[in-house]
C-alpha cells in the first residue's frame, strides 16, 4: 500500500520543509522579519499590499501580487 497522501502534502506545503530545516522558532522569526515594512518596520498582514503606516509597497520578494495566486488560493 502506497501512501501518496504524504507526497501530495509535501508539494502543497513547501514551507514545512523550510520550517523543519530551520527549526520552528527560527522560522517564525524569519517570517516575522520578512513581513515587516522595509521602511518603518510595521508588521504587514497577508492582505496588505502596502504598509498601513507609510504606504511603502510590500516587498516583491515576499509574494508577487498577482491575480493568479489569489485565484489559486480560493
Ligand atoms: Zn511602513
Amino acid at each position: 500500500m502506497v501512501d501518496t497522501g504524504l507526497l501530495h502534502r509535501a508539494e502543497y506545503l513547501p514551507n514545512l520543509e523550510k520550517m523543519r530545516q530551520m527549526g520552528v522558532e527560527e522560522w517564525v522569526k524569519y517570517e516575522e522579519e520578512r513581513w515587516r515594512c522595509s521602511q518603518c518596520g510595521v508588521p504587514l498582514s497577508w492582505y496588505d499590499a502596502k504598509c498601513v503606516r507609510c504606504g511603502e509597497p510590500r516587498s516583491e520578494r515576499l509574494f508577487p501580487l498577482t491575480n493568479d495566486r489569489s485565484a489559486a488560493d480560493q
